[in-house]
């Protein structure tokens, strides 16, 4: 449906007591009230605003901005708000909500630097790509004192807070976004503000010097985004009763691996190979054998080593910092470094043939030795591992010699598992740091930042799983705000005017389905020793085609219908990535280490291993470590956050980014539109204004202000006792209704009961 039809304000159970133009509907509108300025949509899909000069039969001449004048079909005039509303800064208040008139609103307010917006319960965020002068110590006073209303990240985690003490309910604030829209620094200006309320024992402040590192280990540079998250993350963060912080805890999801080993053009690896190679002191650069980072094939292959305004060997500093803080020991900080520089060489290690059957073994040169000094193994043991596989085949283990090509893929897969369980490790030094009020008592509030949906020119299995949680994602969105809203007041007994949605539960189903949906089939071929990807797009084909969010597509291609558009994927790679193999025989070299962080990476593998956290125990081939799929993995994690979010009180942030080129001051109108389509704001700009979103149970409303009645309530049941406060309180009939269970109230309302408490 398309949200240009004007939504019309009075569909809800009455009036609203706004002033009479808010219950314009149609272009006959223009007739009866002589409306002036209207929307036209010019050729190249832009809108603009115009002046209507005539009207005449089903044509109107408009005059537009630079004198031209067009003659177009008065139908697909849209109407424009009057000046008045220009810049609102709730989209609820604009008395036409059509799509040129909220893009046209947001640029409005973009303009001038306002780029947070609220749309109903949604604070939009548009990334300014400049710096905005909008935060530090001044701005958070005034939330903290409500003296500063404007929407802002601030004022959202203001209310966070509240909620967490009035309503003892765990929060979470649930940023999403395309790649570059600013999600990630809206997490830590949310997290600035937590840390400034809740902060006096200092945890906050380790809390906050988690960003930088992890920034520096998770995030690199892509075509999109110079600072690109490639891992999801949920920061829960602990409150005592006393609303003070008293503790962390990071999650992190699906870190893309291989970018450590491959990168596309103009992209770079993760930022800390970069810092480390240009900030390292000539002490460390001397005992890990650096050099530049030019010098090393993993980083070189896409022609980029540096980013504009970025200075790596600064940066290498701050992580240095921020690991102090957050107590990793000098000694571990070196040892992480060597595995970092171990992960570099190994991009080195260059093979050459030894028979005529093109087996190759490591060429014994500085690479080599380098790297089996940095890990602490005996060199012949690495130079095994990367020519030699040893499987099992029944009871029996058979030595397979590697060609050039599997051995070029064991040295990649050992250093892609290295680099992913320093990760994990680091994850785990942070949270053990954090976790200094090991007495949970209090509250939380989780913060989520995770990748927002992707669709590329070729879309690969990052992709398919990025997509797929942003999948479960929306649902939730969806849920709290459509659903849950819409079942509240057809229970309680209030009369609502149904809004339609979209439920994504078809695609959710697409992937979910067992044993016939993607993940399961996916699964399943990754099991077949004879499995290609070219096998896997017939099977999903095969059993998928009359699915109506699939399309097989031709070769290894195939289409899924998702909320926010459709991908084509190809399944080059997926079965491999699924897989995620890694032989045993590294696992057993890194067990067999003399430094302690590869033995700690050995046994967390094998643990994964040998317990899987959800679905059947995953068996590749019958040769090598048996562990789950990645995409099981995945859709366990997945499963799990969506049980912790679903005990919490939402709050969400839409950001959207305005240009692709991270420019300050351009806002593309197609673009932003797309994003504020796929992301549901509009539709919930329209439910929450015709609707009442503020509710209150009559025991908890008789409770809280009861005790401000006149009258004497000893005997009165709570649903007389709310209306009785009510009355006394003049709130306007037209302003709450009276459910079953609960009070509903327009937005606004509650604010105006809790000052004259609060002054009590
Ligand atoms: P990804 O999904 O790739 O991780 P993201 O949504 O996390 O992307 P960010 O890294 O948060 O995007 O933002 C990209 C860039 O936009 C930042 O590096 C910064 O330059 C700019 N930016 C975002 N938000 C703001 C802001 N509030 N003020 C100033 N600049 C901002
Ligand atoms: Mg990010």
């Amino acid at each position: 449906q398309s949200l240009t039809d004007d939504v019309e304000p009075g569909a809800a159970t009455m009036p609203l007591p706004q002033n009479d133009e808010r219950r314009w509907s149609d272009t006959s509108a223009y007739a009866r009230k002589k409306i002036l300025q209207s929307w036209v949509q010019l050729p190249n899909g832009n809108w603009e605003l115009g002046k209507i000069l005539s009207t005449s039969g089903e044509e109107s001449v408009i005059s537009l901005p630079e004198g031209k004048v067009m003659k177009v079909i008065s139908e697909t005039l849209v109407p424009a708000n009057p000046d008045i509303l220009d810049g609102v800064d709730d989209l609820m208040q604009l008395s036409y909500l059509n799509e040129p008139s909220v893009l046209y609103n947001l640029n409005y307010r973009y303009n001038q630097d306002m780029i947070y917006t609220k749309a109903g319960p949604v604070l939009v965020a548009v990334n300014p790509f400049k710096e905005v002068p909008l935060y530090g110590n001044r701005y958070i006073e005034a939330y903290r004192k409500k003296s500063n209303e404007s929407p802002h990240v601030y004022a959202i985690a203001d209310t966070a807070i509240r909620e967490m003490i009035r309503d003892e309910v765990n929060q979470s604030i649930i940023i999403s976004g395309e790649s570059g829209a600013g999600k990630t620094e809206t997490a830590k200006i949310a997290m600035q503000y937590l840390a400034a309320l809740g902060g006096g024992s200092g945890i906050e402040y380790e809390i906050l010097k988690t960003n930088p590192i992890l920034e520096a280990f998770g995030n690199a540079k892509t075509l999109r985004n110079d600072n690109s998250s490639r891992f999801g993350k949920l920061i829960e963060i602990h409150f005592s009763e006393s609303g003070k912080i008293s503790g962390a805890q990071v999650q992190t999801f699906l870190l893309e691996k291989s970018r450590v080993v491959q990168c596309a053009e103009g992209e770079r690896s993760y930022h800390i190979f970069y810092q480390l190679c240009a900030g390292a002191s000539p002490a460390l650069r001397e005992k890990l054998n650096l050099t530049s980072a030019h010098e090393y094939k993993y980083l070189g292959q896409s022609n980029c080593y540096s980013i504009n305004g970025v200075d790596d060997a600064e940066r290498f500093h701050s992580v240095k910092e921020a690991l102090d803080i957050v107590h990793v020991s000098k000694e571990d900080q070196e040892s992480v470094f060597a595995m970092l520089a171990a992960v570099l060489w190994l991009g080195n290690v260059s093979f050459t043939v030894i028979d005529n059957e093109n087996h190759v073994e490591p060429v014994a040169d500085e690479s080599l030795s380098t790297v089996a000094k940095l890990i602490g193994c005996n060199i012949n043991e690495l130079k095994l591992s990367l020519s030699k596989r040893n499987m099992r085949v029944g009871k029996d283990t058979i030595v397979q010699k590697l060609t050039l090509p599997q051995a070029i893929d064991a040295r990649d897969a050992l250093a892609k598992s290295v680099y992913s369980c320093l990760f994990d490790w680091l994850v785990e030094q942070i949270n053990e740091s954090l976790a200094v009020g090991k007495r949970r008592t209090g509250r939380s509030i989780s913060i989520l930042d995770i990748y927002g949906f992707e669709s590329f020119d070729k879309n690969s299995f990052e992709q398919f799983c990025i997509n797929y949680a942003n999948e479960r994602l929306q649902q939730h969105f969806n849920r709290h705000l459509f659903k849950l809203e819409q079942e509240e007041y057809i229970q309680d007994g209030i009369d609502w005017t149904r809004v339609d949605f979209e439920d994504n539960q078809d695609c959710l189903s697409l992937f979910e389905k067992k044993p016939l949906g993607l993940l399961s089939l996916l699964d399943e071929e990754s099991t077949f020793p004879n499995g290609t990807d070219l096998t896997l797009a017939n099977k999903l084909k095969q059993h998928l085609h009359s699915n109506s969010c699939f399309r097989g597509d031709r070769e290894k291609l195939f289409t899924v219908v998702h909320y926010a558009g459709e991908v084509t994927y190809d399944t080059t790679g997926f079965l491999e990535k699924n897989r995620d193999l890694l032989h045993l025989d590294s696992i057993q070299l890194l067990s067999s280490c003399s430094c302690h962080l590869p033995r700690a990476f050995a046994s967390s593998m094998l643990i994964q291993s040998e317990k899987p956290v959800v679905g059947p125990l995953y068996k590749a081939g019958g040769a090598d470590s048996q562990r789950l799929s990645v995409a099981t993995k995945f859709k366990g994690q997945l499963f799990q956050l969506m049980q912790r979010l679903g005990n919490t009180t939402p709050h969400f942030i839409r950001c959207i980014k305005p240009n692709n080129v991270q420019s300050p001051g351009l806002y593309e109108q197609g673009l932003v539109l797309q994003q504020l389509r796929c992301c549901g704001v509009l539709e919930v700009v329209r439910i929450s204004r015709s609707g009442f979103p503020t509710r209150v149970s009559h025991q908890k409303f008789a409770r809280r202000y009861g005790f401000l009645l006149v009258e004497n309530i000893a005997d009165k049941d709570p649903l007389s006792v709310s209306v009785a406060i009510l009355h006394q309180f003049n709130i306007l009939p037209e302003m709450y209704q009276v459910g079953y269970t609960k009070l509903f109230f327009r937005t606004g309302q509650i604010g105006v009961l809790e000052d004259t408490r609060n002054r009590t």
